[in-house]
């Protein structure tokens, strides 16, 4: 695939980055994206759920550790692979679901690379 052309940073709109936003940017512009969906109503209700909550209380029993290479600690956080901004199918599929334990997922969420687990070179 041909690489795409260096654009803009579409938060600082001063580095350019091949992607939306450069490297600084992107681990605040993520946790600003998952900010607002998490204050999506529609994921909002999702989120406080009956049925989320057994769900996932049930996927975190069934994949009791942590799903990061190398990491051996008990997962107590459901992590969206991709993230679901908003989609219901993103959002209750299974297959896209990580157990996670808290550190874990607090690096990934400032990870450059997003780190999920195929890293970009
Ligand atoms: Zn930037
Ligand atoms: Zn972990």
């Amino acid at each position: 695939m041909p690489k795409a052309p260096k654009k803009p940073c579409y938060r600082c709109k001063r580095s350019l980055t091949q992607e939306k936003y450069c490297e600084k940017c992107k681990p605040k512009a993520k946790v600003q994206e998952k900010k607002r969906y998490s204050k999506d109503p529609k994921v909002k209700k999702w989120l406080n759920s009956a049925r989320y909550k057994n769900e996932r209380k049930q996927f975190l029993i069934e994949n009791p550790y942590c799903c990061s290479e190398g990491c051996t600690k008990l997962s107590n956080i459901l992590d969206h692979r991709i993230p679901h901004k908003g989609d219901y199918d993103l959002f209750w599929d299974k297959s896209n679901w990580d157990p996670k334990c808290k550190s874990c997922h607090d690096r990934k969420t400032a990870s450059k690379d997003g780190g999920f687990g195929n890293p970009r070179r």
